[in-house]
């Protein structure tokens, strides 16, 4: 199964993502984490990749793309994967229908996980005052704000996008973390499957 999991910054896509990789065995893809361990890694993408995320600010296409096309060719793939953070813009969703059609195969669902903007600036307030050994170079209040307009200009044209192809399955990413998790399962018709995906 391959699934995209679309939701502005702080929307919880990567806890949903991690519980259905425990759950099922699909592979978290964050292009975030990968981004932030190649700017740790001081690798060629990393240094052209920390001053454009420290900012807000979208790194190029070319990056994350083929940092997406080299992943997915990985051995532990092959039972299905959940993309976090990617594609960002149309030109990512392009590139990446055209990699799958390229291998025989197409997205399984794109779950949204609808939330309100007011209520997701204190859910990343508080993840900057939380996370361990200082918070992420790119959770301070102007980086977010960036980060939020950046998304409804470049990513949320994806619903669009996913609904005219028929993919796009909501949530209310409001509900407490549980009742986000069921209904996804939900949407995906999971339930009874847990494990038996991989
Ligand atoms: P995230 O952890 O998904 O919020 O991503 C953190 C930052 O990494 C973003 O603000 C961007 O600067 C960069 N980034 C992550 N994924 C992508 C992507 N698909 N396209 C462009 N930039 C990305």
């Amino acid at each position: 199964m391959k699934l995209i999991l679309l939701g502005p910054p702080g929307a919880g896509k990567g806890t949903q993502a991690q519980r259905l990789q425990e759950s099922y065995g699909l592979v978290q893809l964050s292009t975030g984490d990968m981004l932030r361990a190649a700017v740790k890694a001081g690798t060629e993408v990393g240094k052209k990749a920390e001053a454009i995320m420290a900012r807000g600010d979208l790194v190029p296409d070319e990056i994350v793309v083929g940092i997406i096309a080299d992943r997915i060719e990985q051995p532990d793939c092959k039972a299905g994967y959940i993309l976090d953070g990617f594609p960002r813009n149309v030109a990512q969703a392009e590139a990446l229908d055209k990699m799958l059609a390229g291998k025989g195969t197409k997205l399984d669902a794109v779950v949204q996980l609808e939330v309100n903007d007011e209520i997701l600036l204190g859910r990343i307030e508080g993840r900057a005052a939380q996370t361990e050994g200082g918070p992420r170079a790119d959770d301070n209040a102007e980086a977010l704000a960036k980060r939020l307009r950046v998304y409804h200009e470049q990513t949320a044209p994806l619903v669009a996008y996913y609904k005219q192809r028929g993919v796009l399955r909501g949530v209310d990413g409001m509900r407490d973390i549980d009742e986000v998790t069921r209904q996804i399962e939900g949407v995906l018709g999971l339930g009874e499957k847990k494990g038996k995906l991989a």
